[in-house]
C-alpha cells in the first residue's frame, strides 16, 4: 500500500466525449450506486454531492454532509505533508491518490484509499473536485498481519539451532536458514546450500523422493558423515511437505497448489558420540577377549602344524615297515611300537584339534567400514601415541554398507593396523606415518588402504606373507605367522580381496576391497 502514489494524468473534463447518447441521468445513477464512496466538492472542498457508498462508509447521511467540508472526515492524525501533496496536485489540475486516516460519524477510524481529481470546464478551469475513496482498513490489517507473521516466521527460521531448508519440487533451494548454511560450510566442499542438498539426497534418496512425489512426511532419519581427523557428525533429518495455494489470477477459477519441501536437520553428534564412547568400552573388552581366543587358536594350529610333520613321518615309516615285514608284521615289536607311536600322535592331533576354541557363527549385517576403522583407531590411540605415529585418516564422505560379520571385519582391520604399527615401531625410521583411506571403487567395491612408513614387504614376498605360518620376523620373535592368513580368510568370507600394493614405496600399503550391497 503506497501513500500519495500518483495515478496517470487523466484530467477530468465536464462531459464524456462518447456517451453513446446516454442521458445524464444514467451517469448520475451509475455514480449514485457505485460501490465506492464518491463526493463532489467546490474548490474549497465543501461537499456538494455524496453518493450512497459515501454514506455507508462514513456513517453520515447525504443531508448531513452536504455543505460540510471534506475536512470533517479528517482525524487529525494524517500528516500535514499528505494534505499539502493533495492540494498541490489539485492546484496543478492533476489528480492525486493516497491513503488517509478518516473518522466516521461514530468516531471510529478507518483507512481511506482516496483519489481526488479536478473537474475542468471547457476552458480548462477547475470548477469542482471529485473525491473517490474506499475503506481499506481490512486489507491493510491483513497485509500487516501477513507481514508480521512473515517477520515472526523468519525470526524463528533464522534463529533456529536446527538447520532448515525449503526446496521446490525440483529440489531447488528456495530458502535456507543460517544454521543450514553453516552446516553446508562444514560438510561440503564448496560450502553451498545446494551442495548440502545433493549430499542429503544421496543419503536419503528414497524418503526425499517420496516427499516430492506424494508429500510423504518422514522423521528422525539418521545420517552420519565421517570427517577424517574431526569427530564424525550425526544428523537426524525430518521432511515435510508444505502445500501452498497458487496466487496467480489466471488460475482463480481453477485453483491449484504448489508443493514445497521443508527439510530440518538436528545435529545429534554429541548424543551419538556419548553412545559410541560407551560402546567402545564394551568393544574394548570384547576385542581383548577375541584377541586372546585368536592367540589360542593360532597356538593350537601352530602346534598341530608342527606335530603333523613327525606324525606323518611315523605313519609313512610304519607303512614301509609293514610292507617289508609282510607276514611277520603282526609279531614285530618295533612295528607294534611304531603303530602305538602313530596312534598316540594321531590322538594328540585330534585332542589338540578338539581343544581349539570354537568361533561362534556371526550373522552378516549391513556394516559401515568407516565406522569400524574409526573404532579401531580410537581403540589404538594410546598405542599410536606411545609409538609417536602420526595418523592420517581420509574416509570417503559417503560409503555404502558392506554386508558382513561386524566383529570379524573389525578384527581384520585391527590386525592390519596392528601390523603397520609393529612394522614402524621395530624399524629405525624417523617419520612414523600411518595413512588410512576408504573410497568406492568401480561402483562395486569399498576399497580400504592402510599404508605405513615402515620397512615394507619385499616384492617377492608380497604373496607369500599371506600363507599360514609364514613370517618375515626373526625366529626368536614370538611370531606365529597366522595374522595375514586370518586377514585373507576373513576377506574371502566376504567375497573380497586383499593384496600388497608392490608399487608403494617407501613402506607397505595393504589394499582390501569388499563388495557392497546394492541396497547400500
Ligand atoms: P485544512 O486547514 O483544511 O487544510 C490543511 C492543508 O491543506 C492546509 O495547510 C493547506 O495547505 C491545504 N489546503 C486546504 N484547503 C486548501 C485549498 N482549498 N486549496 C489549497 N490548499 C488547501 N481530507 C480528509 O481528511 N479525508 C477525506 O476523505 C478527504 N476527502 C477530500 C475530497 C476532496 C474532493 C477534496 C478536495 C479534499 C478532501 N480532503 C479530505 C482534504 C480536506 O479538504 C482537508 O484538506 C483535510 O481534511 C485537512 O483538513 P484540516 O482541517 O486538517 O486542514
Amino acid at each position: 500500500m503506497t501513500q500519495g502514489k500518483p495515478i496517470p494524468d487523466t484530467e477530468m473534463s465536464t462531459a464524456p466525449d462518447s456517451d453513446a447518447g446516454l442521458v445524464p441521468e444514467v451517469f448520475q445513477q451509475a455514480v449514485e450506486h457505485a460501490p465506492m464512496a464518491i463526493s463532489i466538492t467546490d474548490l474549497k472542498a465543501n461537499i456538494l454531492y455524496a453518493n450512497r457508498a459515501f454514506s455507508s462508509t462514513t456513517g453520515y447521511s447525504s443531508a448531513q454532509v452536504i455543505g460540510q467540508n471534506e475536512s470533517m472526515l479528517s482525524n487529525g492524525t494524517t500528516p500535514r505533508l499528505v494534505y499539502q501533496a493533495l492540494w498541490s496536485r489539485l492546484a496543478q489540475k492533476k489528480p492525486w491518490s493516497g491513503v488517509l486516516v478518516n473518522r466516521r460519524r461514530d468516531s471510529s477510524l478507518y483507512l481511506a484509499e482516496l483519489t481526488v481529481a479536478p473537474v475542468l470546464d471547457e476552458h480548462g478551469q477547475t470548477i469542482y473536485y471529485l473525491g473517490m475513496h474506499r475503506d481499506t482498513s481490512d486489507l491493510h490489517e491483513l497485509e500487516q498481519r501477513v507481514s508480521n507473521q512473515r517477520l515472526m516466521i523468519e525470526a524463528v527460521f533464522n534463529s533456529s539451532p536446527a538447520a532448515m531448508v525449503v526446496l521446490d519440487c525440483q529440489r531447488r533451494v528456495v530458502m535456507s536458514n543460517p544454521s543450514f548454511c553453516q552446516l553446508a560450510g562444514e560438510l561440503t566442499a564448496d560450502g553451498s546450500a545446494e551442495c548440502l542438498v545433493t549430499l542429503l539426497h544421496d543419503n536419503l534418496a528414497a524418503p526425499i523422493e517420496a516427499l516430492v512425489s506424494h508429500g510423504a512426511t518422514f522423521s528422525g532419519k539418521e545420517i552420519s558423515f565421517d570427517l577424517g581427523g574431526r569427530s564424525p557428525r550425526w544428523l537426524a533429518c525430518h521432511g515435510m511437505a508444505i502445500h501452498i495455494e497458487d496466487e496467480r489470477a489466471d488460475v482463480f477459477f481453477t485453483p491449484g497448489e504448489e508443493r514445497y519441501l521443508l527439510l530440518t536437520l538436528n545435529d545429534i553428534s554429541e548424543l551419538r558420540q556419548k553412545q559410541q564412547d560407551s560402546q567402545l568400552h564394551a568393544l574394548k573388552a570384547l576385542m581383548a577377549e577375541e584377541e586372546l581366543l585368536d592367540g589360542m587358536r593360532e597356538t593350537f594350529n601352530g602346534a598341530i602344524h608342527r606335530l603333523q610333520g613327525p606324525v606323518n613321518l611315523i605313519n609313512a615309516a610304519t607303512r614301509m615297515l609293514e610292507r617289508r615285514l609282510g607276514d611277520k608284521a603282526e609279531n614285530d615289536p618295533v612295528l607294534a611300537a611304531m603303530r602305538e607311536a602313530s596312534a598316540a600322535g594321531m590322538e594328540a592331533l585330534e585332542n589338540l584339534g578338539g581343544s581349539i576354541p570354537v568361533r561362534l557363527a556371526e550373522a552378516k549385517l549391513p556394516v559401515n567400514i568407516n565406522q569400524l576403522i574409526r573404532e579401531v583407531i580410537t581403540l589404538r590411540t594410546d598405542c599410536l601415541l606411545a609409538q609417536g605415529i602420526v595418523i592420517d585418516w581420509q574416509p570417503a564422505l559417503r560409503l555404502p554398507w558392506v554386508m558382513g560379520a561386524e566383529s570379524r571385519l573389525r578384527n581384520m582391520i585391527k590386525h592390519l593396523i596392528d601390523n603397520a604399527i609393529e612394522a614402524m615401531s621395530t624399524s629405525q625410521i624417523s617419520l612414523r606415518e600411518l595413512f588410512i583411506s576408504t573410497r568406492v571403487e568401480n561402483r562395486q567395491v569399498v576399497r580400504m588402504e592402510i599404508s605405513d612408513s615402515g620397512p615394507g614387504v619385499p616384492g617377492e614376498l608380497a604373496l607369500k606373507v599371506f600363507q599360514p605360518f609364514f613370517s618375515t620376523k626373526p625366529p626368536h620373535k614370538a611370531a606365529r605367522g597366522m595374522g595375514l592368513a586370518m586377514v585373507q580368510e576373513i576377506v574371502a568370507e566376504h567375497a573380497g580381496t586383499v593384496h600388497i600394493d608392490t608399487g608403494y614405496h617407501p613402506g607397505c600399503r595393504m589394499v582390501v576391497e569388499l563388495p557392497f550391497s546394492a541396497a547400500g
